[in-house]
């Protein structure tokens, strides 16, 4: 009888301190993150809580997936934009975001870093977060397990490069499409995967207006959430000033994501990502007009012109994907109207195209 009281002792003890265990912690601005000197100024929308992300061991946040867990209150948002950086439409986002005095995640895919390094630092120093989408935005769904891993290490390696410092191990998974294998990969690596639970639909239509209702109307109905938004879009970034200034007159609180630890980059793509990165430089010496260009000539970057429908496309929540399938009347009813669901061969055929294009030339 004593031993099983103090079984059940111990028993309680132990999970008594694995529920006080953290998983995310609020940390004080200006710790790890930078305060900015508006950050008191209530007629803007700031920053309300900076919460800390501990990736050990892997984590999944918000989302529908079963395992994942959710840290917003109602009221709260947070900000993310997928797929840059690009210039022409991440800058108007930075400076929107600077004008409100708030903070939002990038996740950066690993080809439009390379495109564009100095931007990199000009968002990590606005002091955003910046995690990583993979290398060329393949839909690890319908690739191999090594590959899949290439995709993500290029991405990490790169755009620690490209900022000066490992970047932070939080990722997105593009079209929102993982594998159990890849999901495993990245607890091993201990990088967290930030999900979505208010999409955009930004890659739908063209009209700012739309976005913009999208990402309220649905706020209205779940009261709180990480909004996907994607910062290759220019009616994505109009609209940005407006929505935020919406969020701050309807009372919604924006929420830093900020991870715990930093990601351990792998030596042999560190190397050829330096590798890349100096190329990069090699050709802006040689020709100035290649600074900046949105379509570096060794791969197959997205770009305004050139995203491909597909590239662009991203899996919905499974609640958003009825809705998603029906006409957009909002936007007048030219939106496409066609299922979300895009058949595996196409994106087969399009990763075929692109790796002879030959992306992996300093990844191999
Ligand atoms: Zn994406």
């Amino acid at each position: 009888m004593r031993q099983a009281f103090a079984y059940t002792l111990a028993v309680a003890t132990f999970l008594g301190l694995a529920a006080h265990t953290p998983l995310w912690a609020e940390i004080e601005a200006g710790g790890s993150v930078k305060a900015d000197a508006c950050a008191g100024d209530t007629t803007r929308l700031g920053v309300s809580r900076i919460v800390e992300i501990d990736t050990a061991g892997g984590v999944d946040v918000g989302g529908d997936k079963a395992s994942a867990k959710h840290l917003l209150n109602d009221g709260e948002v947070v900000l993310t934009f997928d797929d840059g950086p690009m210039k022409s439409v991440t800058g108007p986002i930075l400076k929107a975001l600077a004008a409100q005095c708030t903070k939002a995640t990038f996740f950066m895919v690993g080809q439009m870093a390379l495109a564009d390094p100095d931007l990199v630092k000009e968002v990590i120093d606005a002091g955003h977060t910046v995690g990583t989408h993979t290398w060329s935005h393949k839909n690890i769904h319908v690739i191999s397990t090594a590959k899949a891993q290439q995709e993500i290490e290029a991405a990490v390696s790169l755009v620690s490069k490209a900022k000066g410092s490992p970047v932070s191990p939080l990722f997105r998974f593009p079209y929102l499409n993982s594998t159990k294998q890849t999901e495993a990969y990245l607890k091993t690596r201990n990088i967290g995967t930030i999900w979505v639970d208010i999409d955009s639909k930004d890659y739908r239509t063209r009209s700012a207006k739309v976005v913009e209702q999208n990402i309220l109307s649905q706020l209205a109905k779940e009261k709180k959430g990480i909004i996907l938004m994607h910062d290759i879009h220019p009616w994505t970034a109009a609209q940005v000033p407006d929505l935020l200034k919406e969020l701050h007159d309807r009372g919604y609180k924006v929420v830093q994501l900020v991870p715990k630890g930093q990601t351990e980059t792998i030596a042999s793509y560190d190397a050829a990502a330096e590798k890349a990165l100096s190329a990069k430089l090699a050709a802006k010496k040689a020709n100035p007009m290649v600074s900046r260009s949105i379509v570096w000539p060794m791969s197959a970057a997205p770009t305004a012109e050139n995203v491909p429908s597909a590239g662009t496309r991203h899996r919905l929540p499974a609640r958003y994907r009825k809705v998603a399938t029906k006409p957009d009347v909002a936007d007048g009813g030219s939106d496409d109207a066609a299922p979300v669901k895009i058949p595996v061969s196409k994106y087969r055929r399009a990763g075929k195209a692109k790796d002879d294009a030959s992306p992996w030339q300093f990844f191999n």
